[in-house]
């Protein structure tokens, strides 16, 4: 048996996207389809996009279904420099490679600006908000893009500054809201941004399958070409199973959000003690151990006596511990986690957690971290 604590990776399907999935796949018509069979599916994935933006407070019409974040983040970006003129990015060298690889990418085309940052992650806001009036008083477009909650340490941005500053100086914001999405209450009508991103298996959904949201009025064009489908911005039929996950899952994650996240730092408090109280040497990387400026699903810590060799997660493993070195998709990649080496910290390892990861789970985690057996 093992313990999962890499839930900001991705987190177990619940029971009801499992129901939801199953009765959808009787659901065989094409949603293009105008036959009975094709409304069938048609019906269950308006449904779905209608239910996601009354949580949401925005119209059916800004949800779009994806393959998932990296697709809408990536599309954001691309068709604000390709379609909408965008010839300013500013972004974050500690986003996740879903957006630091399209910068790149965009790189040559027009000037991306990374913000500045401090050692603990936290960005210059005041820096941005200086340089965004430089850009609206000589007419440069520019699009900010930071994410809402940092997969790796868990740092929060202030969303509600960063759409005020936006909208003061007629710049766009995309925010990868991949980690809040399903977890913080977020209300598009009350903090608007031109773009953001979901992925339904952050939240106990599937995998392959969330959505982007576009406000209306972008003018934006699709990045997937081909059918008319979700009304001509996004090509292919659509995941009908997945997106009948995806609604479940976030219909599921809403019903008890303020208790789930209440759960959630109660359990990242935990660990945060325990670890002080076993390791008196311990770090949290970035934000991750301040419980009001990170999100509670994602702890980094770093222990010295532990961390040096480089063979914890490794160890972690073998005593079934399910854990990650900075971020699951850069786990395994050559030179490690890119946010912890902007951050300059040593390492770490990320524990993060999900409505169903409870206090004995971090207290067996403490334990194996305290009797891990000698590396010959
Ligand atoms: N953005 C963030 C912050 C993420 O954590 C992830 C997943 O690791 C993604 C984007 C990519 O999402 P997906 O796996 O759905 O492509």
């Amino acid at each position: 048996m093992s313990i999962y604590l890499d839930n900001a990776a991705t987190t177990p399907l619940c029971p009801e996207a499992k129901e939801a999935m199953v009765a959808a796949l009787e659901l065989f018509g094409n949603p293009s389809s105008t036959h009975a069979e094709g409304r069938k599916a048609k019906a269950l994935v308006e449904r779905v996009r209608k239910e996601l933006a009354a949580y949401l407070n925005c119209l059916p019409a800004e949800i779009i279904f994806t393959s998932g974040g990296t697709e809408a983040d990536n599309w954001a970006l691309q068709a604000s420099v390709d379609v909408l003129g965008v010839t300013k990015l500013y972004h974050s060298e500690l986003e996740h490679h879903a957006v630091t690889h399209m910068v790149e990418a965009l790189a040559p085309k027009i000037a991306c600006e990374p913000i500045p940052f401090n050692e603990h992650g936290d960005h210059d806001l005041d820096w941005l908000e200086s340089a965004l009036a430089a850009d609206a008083a000589s007419g440069r477009k520019a699009l900010v893009s930071l994410m809402h909650a940092n997969n790796e340490i868990g740092n929060l941005v202030d969303l509600a500054r960063l759409s005020a500053m936006t909208r003061a100086h007629g710049a766009m914001l995309h925010s990868d809201t991949v980690q809040t999405m399903a977890h913080l209450k977020l209300d598009f009508a009350a903090t608007p941004l031109e773009f953001a991103a979901c992925s339904a298996h952050k939240f106990h959904g599937p995998k392959g399958v969330g959505f982007a949201y576009v406000k209306q009025g972008t003018g934006i064009q699709p990045f997937i070409r081909g059918g008319a489908q979700e009304r001509g911005h996004r090509a292919g039929t659509e995941n009908v199973v997945g997106i009948a996950g995806l609604g479940a899952a976030f219909a599921a994650a809403m019903t008890n959000l303020e208790a789930d996240a209440d759960h959630m730092q109660r359990v990242k408090s935990h660990a945060i003690e325990k670890l002080r109280s076993a390791f008196p040497t311990v770090r949290f990387n970035g934000r991750s151990g301040d419980v009001d400026r990170s999100l509670f699903t994602v702890l980094n810590f770093y222990v010295p006596e532990l961390h040096e060799g480089g063979m914890l997660n490794f160890q972690l493993d073998l005593q079934g511990f399910c854990v990650s070195g900075g971020s699951a998709c850069s786990s395994g990649a050559v030179g490690g986690s890119h946010v912890l080496g902007g951050l300059k910290s040593p390492g770490g390892t990320r524990i993060s957690f999900s409505r169903m990861t409870t206090k004995a789970d971090i207290d067996a985690f403490v334990h194996a971290l305290q009797n891990l057996p000698k590396l010959d």
